[in-house]
Formats: structure tokens, sequence, C-alpha cells
């Protein structure tokens, strides 16, 4: 693990994983993923002076091999994108394809792995991939802005390449990770912890406490879905209660997180209510379950659907990964419901049945 000497204090270093080409990971005019957040993001990051912090270090990221892809997908499921994207049809409603899209995924997936790779060889605790969190994609479809998913190709390379065995994913995207949750669904291998608006109010549906794996897989994938304007009190309650526990059972032996900033309470396509400053407890919450667990981590950064909060939200999570003191405003006036305590109240409802549901497993 290394570490720089700054200021009369060793501190960690966050690789940032990043490449131009992420933009055309882009759906087009009128959809809410278009490629211009990837460089709105290092605009903003970099207005603000970060990159040029020793503890924040942008490295460029380099696309995936086809290879990588077949980690997770099969081949006939790659061909139908590449046949798709020339007659211009959608793999679903939501997820248009285009010429280049299978190669702008390959950016994304890439940024993903490098970060990943970065830390196996031990630069770094933690490193973050940029445009990463495509957990809406599954072995042989695609749908909710998602081609080829990311996460699951980070932990698959786990398995298969580095024989780990125990592999903690923590998904705090607004939506459910139902793309992920599947792939992984029977084996105790990857522990999929998921913190998601209530599926019954929100894409892609699924997600409730009741799915909670099969086979040797269950009890391995915990579900904790947020109630409408579940804000940062709520938050701080889930990870006190089920992810630090959960995480001091399970001893892992790398935590991939992924997530972006629609949790936001400005968010146009989701109703959460967590602030900038909750968006930065997601980052250190991260860095602290790795450093408890003496594991390491990768973050991985993609969504998020108010441009202008975007790329501080994105900024917040990295802040919080890197443990950075830096204020950041938020740019849009937060509603009443972040402070709501009905809300802290329907959420200690959902983890009592959380707890319920799990303790058949965990000891909680
Ligand atoms: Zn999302």
């Amino acid at each position: 693990m290394k570490v720089t000497l700054i200021g009369g204090y060793w501190v960690n270093v966050v690789g940032i994983m990043y490449s131009e080409d992420l933009i055309t990971y882009d759906f087009g005019e009128g959809h809410p993923f278009r490629g211009k957040r990837f460089s709105d993001f290092l605009i903003t990051f970099q207005q603000l002076g970060l990159d040029e912090l020793p503890q924040l270090k942008i490295i460029q990221s380099r696309p995936c091999s086809f290879e990588d892809l077949l980690l997770v997908h099969n081949e006939e499921y790659l061909e139908i994108i590449k046949q798709g994207e020339k007659r211009y049809e959608s793999l679903s409603l939501d997820t248009p394809l285009r010429p280049g899209m299978l190669e702008a995924a390959m950016n994304v997936v890439g940024a993903s792995l490098n970060a990943l790779r970065y830390v196996i060889e031990g630069n770094a605790p933690f490193a973050v991939g940029m445009g990463g969190g495509m957990h809406h994609a599954f072995p042989n479809s695609g749908g909710g802005f998602c081609i080829v998913n990311d996460v699951a190709i980070c932990a698959e390379y786990l398995r298969k390449k580095q024989g780990s065995k125990r592999i903690l994913i923590l998904d705090t995207d607004a939506h459910y990770g139902d793309g992920t949750a599947k792939i992984f669904y029977e084996t105790p291998e990857v522990l999929f912890i998921s913190i998601h608006q209530n599926p019954a109010t929100l894409y892609p549906g699924t997600g409730y406490i009741r799915e909670v794996g099969r086979g040797e897989g269950e009890g391995y994938n915990v579900n904790i879905p947020m109630p409408v304007y579940g804000n940062d009190p709520s938050y701080d309650l889930v990870y006190s209660e089920i992810v630090v526990p959960l995480v001091e059972e399970f001893k892992p032996e790398i935590i991939i997180r992924n997530g972006g900033s629609d949790p936001h309470f400005s968010d146009k396509l989701t109703d959460l209510g967590v602030s900038l400053n909750g968006l930065r407890r997601m980052g250190a919450i991260h860095r602290e379950i790795i450093q408890s667990s003496g594991s390491h981590g990768i973050s991985l950064i993609g969504s998020g659907y108010n441009p202008i909060v975007l790329p501080y939200g994105w900024t917040s999570i990295i802040l919080g990964l890197a443990d950075i003191n830096f204020p950041l405003e938020e740019p849009i006036q937060p509603p009443s419901c972040i402070n709501d305590k009905a809300i802290l109240a329907q959420t200690k409802k959902v983890l009592e049945e959380v707890k319920d549901t799990h303790s058949a497993y965990w000891s909680f």
C-alpha cells in the first residue's frame, strides 16, 4: 500500500481513472444520460483546484478488452448489440443503441477494471473508476441505460483471475442493482448490499427485502429499500445498523462500491433526500469499512440526473473516500424533507424488517 507524505502526514492517494473517450457513452439528445457529464465533472473538479491536490491523482484509463466482457456476458449477446447498433435498435425502452455504443461501454468497463488493477497491484488502498456502476445489465440483456455490467465484470475478474472468495459489493445507487444481484444471486462469494429507493416507487421495480439470494447464495443478497425522501440521518442509520455489522462478520477481501449522485434530493429521476454531505458520507463509509476490514476497494461513479448537481455530487463522494475536508455548497436549495424525522422513523421500520429477515443468516 503506497502512501505519500503531505504536510508532515502520511496520507492515502486516491487514483481516479478517467478517459476523454468516456463522453462517447451518450444516448443522444433528450436522453437523461448524456456523455457530457464526464467532461462537466472534470471541468468542475479542475475549477475547484482538486486536481492539484497530491492526494487525488487523475490517471488516464484504457478501454477493456472483448475478453474482459466475456467474464460476464455471452458472445451472442455482444453480437446482438453490435448488430443492433447498425440498425439503431434499442435494448429496452430507455436504452437505445447507436453505432459505437459497445465501444463506448468498453471505455466505462476499462476505467472500472483499471481502478481494480490499480488497487490489486498495491498502488493505493482505494481507486475510482469514472463512469462505472452499470448495474442494470444482465449476462444476456441490458436496460436502464446499461449495456454491459462493469460492477459484475470487476467481481468476476476477482473471482476468476484472483481467486477471491469474499467480495463485498455495496451498491448505493438510487436504483436497485438488479443485474448485479441476479448475476451473484446463488453464490456466497459475493455479498451484495444494496441501498436504494423503495422499488414500489422506482425503476427497476425489484429489490425488496425478501429477495435474499438462492441456494448457497441465500442470505448474501441484502436489500435495503429506502423510503421516498430517505435522507442523510436515514442513511447513517443504515451504515451503523446494517453495513458495518455485515462487514465485521463477512470480512471482505475487497469492497466495490458503485453509485453516483442520483440519491441527491434534486435528482430528476429519483425521489430520495440525500444532500451533498450525505454523498460525501457514502464515500467516507466506503473508506471506513475498507480500513476497518483491512481490505481495499474501488468506487464506481457514473449515475446522476441533475446535470447542475452531478459534478458536485461526484466530487463529494470522492472527497469522502479520500478523507479531504473541502467545503462544497449545495448548488440548489435543499427541501425540508432532508431533516424530516418521520422519514427516519420509516427507515427504522425498514431496518427492523431487514434484520428480522436476515437474522437467519447473520448475527445482527
Ligand atoms: Zn441509478
